[in-house]
């Protein structure tokens, strides 16, 4: 019989070796959750155990719920391509691009799909907070990427247990949609004393071509180098691999992303989707002009979410022009193509050492 892995496995295999995304899938299904037991340390960017704690024997439902461990399987989906805008001017103001996130939120809380929305919020200081949105003005205060990670899996519990939901909407990255879809098939699997799969019922995922460390693209690279009050930004917004920093209408920086490449968490140098293939819909503003968003339609669910928030008014959507939908399908394939060579690239380095 395979001997059953742990915390301690996952440290070595995953976090050590640079690969953890930080989705917060590990700490969502602790077994010893309401202990606190398994957290992440935003100041090291890692999941950490309390200190002088061992785990229980026979658990490790953090290594098998760990999409870096073994990736879970994707499965047949729609693919249907729009450029989306929010009918909402007070949406369309506040938010990136098109809107058509907040406003799909919008719209599944008014359809009563979902009761809640685990979105993430600024702190004040640029730094990410996971948070549960109940109605539109909980929606806005969300809105907007943040570019530094936030481990919004830990989200869930927080609905579930604190707010008392039964039935929310996710939003996150790729990697976070892949952490979710292993709590939804391994979870199962495993008899996870956290299994909160049923819960989720809308996952929107969110175009990624990386996140970068806090401290570095924030107070490094954004306060020291640039000399950017970080209490001023109103929005930040990479486009066309250029970052651009706000304060209201007023343009602080323009600056290439190859500028801030040191500062890109290792774990997303391996990252293989940009889109969040394990979502039930997926916007960015990538092929669609400006002021829309594009906006991807995955599942079956996805459609049904989609076509109500059309049918009510939420928003306005057209097929994507094949230029746009080309774009897309060209930067998938880089950022596959891209965190499959630094995995070789990784491993042949690890043989050239043990040589
Ligand atoms: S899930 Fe189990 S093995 Fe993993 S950190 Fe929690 S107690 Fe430890
Ligand atoms: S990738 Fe997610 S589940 Fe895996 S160790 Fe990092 S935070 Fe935990
Ligand atoms: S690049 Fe990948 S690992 Fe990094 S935040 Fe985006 S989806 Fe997650």
């Amino acid at each position: 019989m395979e001997e059953k892995r742990d915390f301690g496995d996952l440290k070595r295999e995953v976090i050590e070796k640079g690969k953890c995304a930080l989705c917060g899938g590990c700490v969502a299904t602790c077994r010893l959750l309401d202990y606190g037991y398994l957290s992440v340390d935003f100041s090291e960017e890692r999941p950490v155990i309390k200190e002088g704690q061992q785990c229980p024997p026979d658990c490790g439902y953090c290594y098998y719920q760990c999409p870096r461990v073994e990736k879970p399987a994707l499965r047949e989906g729609l693919e249907e391509i729009y450029e989306v805008a929010s009918t909402d001017e007070e949406i369309r103001k506040a938010c990136q691009d098109g809107g058509a996130v907040t406003s799909l939120l919008a719209s599944a809380l008014a359809d009563a799909v979902v009761e809640g929305c685990i979105t993430v919020a600024d702190n004040g200081e640029w730094k990410p907070e996971v948070r549960v949105a109940m109605d539109k003005a909980g929606l806005i205060k969300s809105a907007g990427s943040k570019y530094t990670p936030a481990a919004t899996l830990t989200g869930i519990a927080d609905a579930l247990l604190d707010a008392g939901l039964w039935s929310i909407a996710l939003v996150g990255t790729p990697c976070q949609m892949a952490a979710y879809e292993k709590m939804l098939v391994v979870g199962r699997d495993t008899h996870n004393a956290h299994n909160f799969s049923s819960n989720v019922r809308l996952r929107i995922g969110l175009f990624c071509k990386g996140t970068y460390s806090y401290d570095k693209l924030m107070k490094e690279y954004l306060e020291r180098k640039r000399g950017i009050n970080i209490r001023e930004i109103t929005k930040l917004n990479i486009s066309e691999d250029v970052l651009h920093v706000y304060a209201g209408d007023k343009e602080l920086l323009s600056a290439g992303i190859d500028e801030m490449e040191d500062y890109k968490r290792d774990g997303c140098k391996v990252c293989e989707d940009f889109v969040g293939l394990f979502s039930d819909i997926s916007v960015g503003n990538v092929g669609s002009p400006e002021g829309k968003s594009s906006v991807i339609v995955h599942t079956d669910f996805g459609k049904e979410v989609f076509e109500s928030a059309l049918e009510w008014g939420f928003i306005e959507a057209k097929p994507m022009d094949k230029s746009g939908v080309d774009l897309i399908h060209k930067l998938m394939k880089e950022k596959k193509e891209a965190g499959i060579a630094e995995k070789e690239r990784r491993k042949k380095k690890l043989m050239e050492q043990m040589k």
